[in-house]
């Protein structure tokens, strides 16, 4: 790639490859447009890696009466079902009631709202459980006797930012890791904008009509750097953690925990062996520095889990934790769990060429966020095609039927000396792109190195080639999650091999 080229001119400049920027670009890509993608660090490696990995209706906000988000995003779960089922699964949620909390007429009622309000196909609908009985009935307490069970879905966040990316790419879009947007500069007709690469920091200008400003928490700063002036704020940042414990217990449901508070945490199986608990909800500003969980919020956690599991959750449970920081529109609430969790879009056009910024949002809803922000540019591209996305499949997600089950029995029967576990890793994360993955290989040493965790030499060459890893994190922590899996010195052998075979 020439980081040098003074006179490209593209029709969108999108800043931020998180789940909103590729989905934006994948969209307008597949209209047409031409876009250049930045990421200044890898592609998800902001929040869109650090979600509770839900596409859910988030049952939670129709207590704020957020019914228009609420049905938006019900809609949704079987959208992506249908685009990606290699990424997005159904899964059922299990609500126990909790005496002294919301009472069950409540919950009855607000499930029946949830059943209803996003015209369900595919998932099943709520039951109630007798949570004393069955192979689970030792792994809550006693004295919860009653569980409400509905359904939501559950996603590999960041490798559906990858899949919108190459998406995109395959529409057309310049998709430009380790590469920063650095200024922004208004003229007459179309933004000048400098581009920083790292970690050479050669910069490259080009022109472009219009500026999508996905840039997550940062998106504040940016409509700063493009007016070249103060601008009131709009964000409201709110941290949010999650600790992986090893796996409390079994069965592939999440159990929906309620606190004295008012707040919800989840318990949800994770990668085989572990659950993964949260989250919480913690003013987070700038400043503060690296987004890490704090002892507070992991004290916060175990304690809410363990008010619920018969045997309780200790710290030395914990294998990993991660945090990250929610991007929301400030709607001037008190609570950090009242800020709603709904997109607002600002649209600049008057002073200064268009530029779009992009305000909250949740990974379920970023494909009807990216349609809406086109609709918002309509006036700008008055040719542009109507909207697209809602009937396409995600690259990897052209399973017939979208039968998952039966596509890795398929695949099982072309690749039989794949282990099974391996196996269902790799149709899970590349679906029908499995076969770029594996190539030519016919044995299990044909994947070449294998540095446990099920991450082979060829698959990592895979990720370097097609999906911009550009270091060893991005493939342990973000494409893959084998990571977890590997003891500290199996990533270090591959780390060192990573930079090696550069
Ligand atoms: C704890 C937690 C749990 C959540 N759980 C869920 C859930 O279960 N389900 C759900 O639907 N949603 C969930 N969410 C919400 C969801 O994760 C976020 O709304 C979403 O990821 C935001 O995506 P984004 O693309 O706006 O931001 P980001 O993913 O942060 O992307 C912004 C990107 O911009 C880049 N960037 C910034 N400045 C520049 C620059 N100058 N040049 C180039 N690049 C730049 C950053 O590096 C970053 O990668 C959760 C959020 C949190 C924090």
């Amino acid at each position: 790639m020439d980081m040098q080229r003074q006179d490209d001119i593209v029709d969108l400049l999108v800043i931020g490859g998180g789940i909103n920027g590729t989905g934006i670009a994948r969209d307008a890509a597949g209209r047409g447009l031409s876009v250049v993608l930045v990421e200044k660090n890898d592609l998800a490696s902001g929040t869109s890696s650090k979600s509770s990995k839900l596409i859910h209706g988030g049952l939670r906000y129709l207590e704020y009466a957020e019914f228009r988000l609420v049905r938006e995003a019900l809609i949704e779960r079987e959208v992506l079902l249908r685009a990606a089922p290699h990424l997005v699964s159904p899964l059922r949620i299990v609500l126990p009631h909790h005496k002294g909390l919301r009472p069950k007429w409540m919950l009855r009622f607000g499930l029946f709202l949830y059943d209803h309000l996003g015209g369900r196909k595919l998932l099943p609908g709520t039951t109630v459980a007798n949570l004393r009985t069955g192979d689970g009935k030792d792994v809550l307490k006693p004295e919860f006797k009653t569980g409400f069970v509905f359904s939501d879905c559950r996603v590999d966040d960041a490798r559906l930012v990858v899949a919108n990316a190459l998406d995109a790419q395959e529409r057309g879009a310049e998709i430009l890791t380790r590469t920063k947007c650095t200024a922004l500069k208004a003229q007459s007709d179309h933004w000048l904008v400098t581009l920083t690469n790292h970690p050479g920091r050669k910069t490259r200008t080009i022109k472009a009509k219009c500026v999508i400003n996905a840039s997550g928490i940062r998106v504040d700063e940016m409509v700063e750097i493009a007016l070249g002036r103060q601008h009131e704020d709009h964000l409201r940042l709110i941290k949010g953690s999650h600790i992986v414990t090893k796996r409390l217990y079994e069965g592939r449901h999440l159990y929906m925990f309620q606190n004295p508070d008012g707040r919800i945490i989840f318990a949800i199986p994770y990668e085989q062996n572990y659950t993964l608990i949260g989250t919480t909800d913690a003013p987070y500003a700038l400043s503060d520095g690296p987004i890490e969980i704090s002892q507070a919020e992991t004290d916060y956690l175990l304690s809410a889990a363990s008010e619920y599991f018969q045997t309780p959750v200790r710290a030395d449970d914990i294998v990993w934790s991660y945090a990250g920081v929610r991007p929301l529109y400030d709607n001037k609430k008190q609570s950090a769990s009242a800020v709603t969790r709904d997109y607002v879009f600002d649209l600049m056009d008057t002073e200064t060429p268009p530029i779009l910024s992009i305000f909250g949002g949740k990974i379920t809803t970023y494909r009807e966020l990216s349609e809406h922000a086109m609709a918002k540019l309509r006036a700008h591209f008055p040719d542009m095609p109507k909207r697209w996305t809602a009937k396409a499949t995600l690259p990897g997600g052209d399973i017939d039927n979208a039968d998952f089950d039966g596509f890795v029995t398929q695949q099982a029967k072309t690749y039989p000396w794949l282990p099974a576990p391996t196996l269902l890793r790799l149709t899970r994360s590349y679906g029908t792109r499995l076969n770029l993955v594996i190539g030519d290989a016919k044995s299990l040493d044909d994947m070449g190195q294998q540095f446990g965790g099920g991450l082979s030499a060829r698959e990592a060459h895979y990720l370097r080639t097609y999906e911009w890893a550009k270091s060893a994190d991005d493939i342990l922590w973000r494409r893959t999650k084998c990571g977890l899996h590997m003891s500290k010195d199996e990533r270090a052998t591959f780390t060192s091999w990573f930079k090696a075979s550069a």
